[in-house]
């Protein structure tokens, strides 16, 4: 049978991605409904090349970035419930390619979240070290910044998030990884595991002795390695899961 992974003891690696936030409130991006499909200058918004090279994209993504519904949202019970797992003693660690910080705002230790694709609470200069909140450059924005450049060199301020066509944070993956590697339960939520490197940690578990267990709606390429799969919906699924990992 395949319940027996969740009686193993040790650690539990948990990849996050678009789907378990989707019951927040805030969209899939490449979803039938996601924000890029019904609006694709949106994706162009969030190419880095574009981004530098046209002040007009950048006016239009501290707009898009000031009526983000992420801002409103609130976790859901799968946030809630995976902070519970942690709370109970768990050696759990997240891996999130979600830039909301729901898990950190459900009571999630924020040292155990591991956000590769960055978050959207903090914005980085391109050319400098300087770092800020988003709240502090909305501001400047409302103030009438239409494109607010870094205060200390000058240089183009983007939101503290990975990209496309921008580098991940290698210290970051490397954490990961490491993760993906040491876990003896992992489980994949609510991603499409489409998007490398993010899908692979699947298999770096596996390969490590790991249970793999997705939960997602649709089928992913890492299903065939899957100890269980799960298609009933996150906000019921990840409660369930967890009170029986916990036993209760
Ligand atoms: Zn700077």
């Amino acid at each position: 049978m395949t319940s027996e992974w969740r009686t193993r003891d040790g650690r539990i690696g948990v990849l996050t991605g678009a789907g378990i936030s989707t019951d927040s409130g805030i969209p899939d991006f490449r979803g039938p409904r996601g924000v890029w499909t019904k609006d694709p200058i949106a994706e162009l918004l969030s190419t880095y090349d574009n981004y530098l090279a046209d002040p007009e994209l950048r006016r239009r993504a501290w707009l898009a970035r000031r009526d983000n519904p992420a801002w409103q949202a609130r976790p859901n019970a799968a946030h809630i419930a995976l902070a519970e797992l942690a709370q109970a003693g768990r050696a759990v660690t997240i891996i999130t390619q979600n830039i909301d910080r729901l898990h950190q705002r459900a009571g999630f230790p924020e040292d155990r979240v591991i956000e590769i694709h960055g978050n959207m609470f903090e914005v980085v200069c391109v050319e400098c070290a300087y770092r800020t909140t988003m709240s502090a450059t909305l501001e400047r924005v409302a103030a009438g910044e239409a494109d607010p450049p870094c205060p200390d060199c000058g240089g183009v301020l983007k939101s503290a998030t990975v990209m496309f066509g921008q580098q991940m944070d290698r210290r970051t993956m490397m954490k990961a990884a490491l993760t993906a590697q040491t876990s003896d339960i992992f489980l994949a939520i609510g991603s499409s595991l489409q998007v490398e490197p993010a899908a692979s940690m699947c298999a770096v578990a596996v390969e490590n002795g790991a249970d793999l267990v997705i939960v997602n709606n649709e089928a992913t390429p890492y299903d065939s390695m899957a100890t269980e799969i799960v298609r009933e919906p996150i906000g019921t699924a990840v409660p369930r899961l967890v009170g029986e990992i916990l036993g209760d």
